[in-house]
């Protein structure tokens, strides 16, 4: 672990499982208690939220929200506030994950203003940030990154020990096209240092980087050493428990 940062292993199960399923898999979590050494957080869609708290509730897990409306209360159907994910047992939320840019069509200007009303509501935001393969190719994965962190941090003030973020390449997100450890340690070493300069080299040195992007159990050990990867958000390997629990193992031996 680089400078005491303690390493996390996120859930992110998407528009999957139902509630059966989500019972025995929190179970499975709990009867092999996975948390010496890491924190681990599992983020379910939002009508198994009470399930998932309730099957979780006094073990070290925690829940979150795959999403939350900026506003705090209102006319928007078919949306989640901050509120209600806090009254369903939420204590973090993803924020503009790569698949609700993609399907909502939400911009920088949008996701920052979901991080606004996540910490407006103490839930710890895990902000995803990450290139297309054509902006890669095209050498712009640091003018993205600068871009999506620089409008990021406009609206909320950013805290380096309550907000986490995950740099998630849009290439690597269910392609099995992984990133290797040099291109995850180069991107989080890039965002470390920009965080330092556009906030403090202390909050940047405390703030966790998570990878996400086809991690599984026998890539997760070799990206976990980067020195700037403090863990994962993971979408195919999270809806298998024995998968999850050996990706939250390989970063509790970092
Ligand atoms: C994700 O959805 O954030 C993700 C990284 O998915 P996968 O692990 O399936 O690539």
């Amino acid at each position: 672990m680089s400078d005491g940062r303690r390493p996390l292993a996120a859930a992110n199960w998407k528009m999957h499982l139902l509630r059966g399923e989500a019972r025995a898999f929190c179970e499975q979590l709990r009867a092999a208690p996975p948390t010496v050494g890491a924190d681990a957080v599992i983020f379910p869609s939002h009508p198994l939220l009470g399930t998932v708290a309730e099957a979780l509730a006094g073990s070290e897990i925690e829940v979150g929200g795959q999403d939350l409306h900026p506003e705090d209360t209102g006319a928007h159907t078919g949306d989640v506030s901050g509120a209600q994910l806090v009254d369903a047992g939420c204590r973090w939320a993803i924020i503009g994950h790569s698949e609700r840019r993609r399907d909502h069509g939400e911009d920088d200007a949008l996701v920052s203003r979901k991080l606004a009303a996540a910490v407006r509501h103490g839930l710890r935001p895990i902000l995803c940030l990450g290139e297309t393969r054509d902006e890669r190719r095209a050498g712009e994965t640091f003018a993205v990154l600068e871009r999506q962190l620089s409008a990021a941090l406009t609206t909320a003030p950013v805290d380096g020990a309550s907000w986490v973020i995950a740099y998630e390449p849009v290439w690597a997100i269910g392609t099995g096209d992984v990133a290797t450890p040099e291109q995850a340690q180069e991107a989080h070493a890039f965002l470390r240092e920009r965080l330092a300069a556009l906030a403090s080299p202390a909050l940047a040195a405390s703030l966790r980087l998570l990878y996400g992007g086809s991690v599984k159990p026998d890539n997760a050990a070799e990206l976990i050493v980067q020195p700037d990867v403090d863990g994962f958000l993971v979408g195919g390997a999270s809806l298998d428990a024995g998968k999850f629990l050996a990706i939250i193992h390989a970063c509790a031996r970092r």
